[in-house]
């Protein structure tokens, strides 16, 4: 299949309507607005102010994007393809940031993957978990992986479907996995859909990560990575512990 026909991964492209920015054009002034509003939104569901991590998803903006948001005092950093993010992780080398993979895991990427991310978003497969964790046990370093789940089951959409969890995770608990630290689960809600939809998205995947901890005796499976630029707060109401966010920071992407 030519690659223009495939099906957009999660079923938007990079081109979203922008989001509204609020009114500053300074970086650091919309990081703390952001982070200010993370922190009340996690206070508001009952946690910490730092109960919830911000992933700044970088994106199609430059290393120089990244060393001005760094140099605000953001740590977590996500991309989405192997090859923008390693020249961009190269290129911040001697600074302590952490890097988030969020796109789909292609076999001949795996490598590079566990080399230079510390997190992964998007496990969806015992094919790629086994690839991931030989070349991260083979690097000495152990990668941080939530699986991706397709809670609407929507076909454009990558991930498992909540009814295919269980099975993975007694294969997965079945092995020894040298070079993953399995630590929770990861969604993407329907873009622009209605809160209640939305709400209901994340709240099926609190409840699906509950059921696995319980069912599988799972133990450092607490992580949530939901919400995004227009639904982050919902998100957080819901229970998100990491929120991933590109176009509220960095502004519309130019792809
Ligand atoms: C691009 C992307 C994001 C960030 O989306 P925004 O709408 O720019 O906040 C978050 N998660 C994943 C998996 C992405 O691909």
């Amino acid at each position: 299949m030519h690659a223009a026909s495939m099906p957009e991964r999660h079923g938007f492209g990079y081109a979203l309507t922008p989001v509204k920015l609020p009114p500053m054009d300074d970086l650091c002034e919309r990081y703390t607005h952001i982070t200010t509003r993370i922190a009340n939104a996690a206070r508001e569901s009952g946690r910490p102010a730092g109960a919830v991590r911000l992933v700044a998803v970088s994106k199609t903006h430059t290393a120089q994007a990244v060393a001005q948001l760094a140099a605000c005092g953001q740590r977590h950093f996500g991309e989405s393809r192997v090859q923008e993010g390693v020249p961009k992780i190269a290129a911040m080398q001697d600074t302590a940031l952490e890097w988030h993979f969020l796109g789909p895991v292609q076999r001949n990427k795996a490598r590079l993957i566990a080399a230079h991310f510390h997190w992964l978003h998007s496990l969806e497969s015992l094919d790629a978990a086994k690839t991931l964790s030989r070349h991260a046990a083979a690097a000495g370093t152990r990668l941080r992986a939530l699986i991706e789940i397709n809670v609407t089951c929507d076909p454009r959409k990558h991930g498992l479907a909540p009814a295919a969890l269980p099975a993975f995770l007694e294969a997965y608990c079945a092995q020894s996995w040298p070079g993953l630290a399995l630590c929770g689960l990861m969604t993407i809600a329907a873009h622009g859909g209605p809160e209640t939809a939305v709400r209901q998205t994340f709240a099926q995947l609190r409840e699906l990560a509950a059921d696995s901890r319980r069912a599988f005796g799972l133990t450092d499976f607490d992580e949530l990575s939901m919400g995004m630029s227009d639904d982050y707060h919902w998100a957080i109401a819901e229970g998100a512990t990491i929120v991933r966010i590109g176009r509220a920071l960095f502004g519309a992407r130019a792809r």
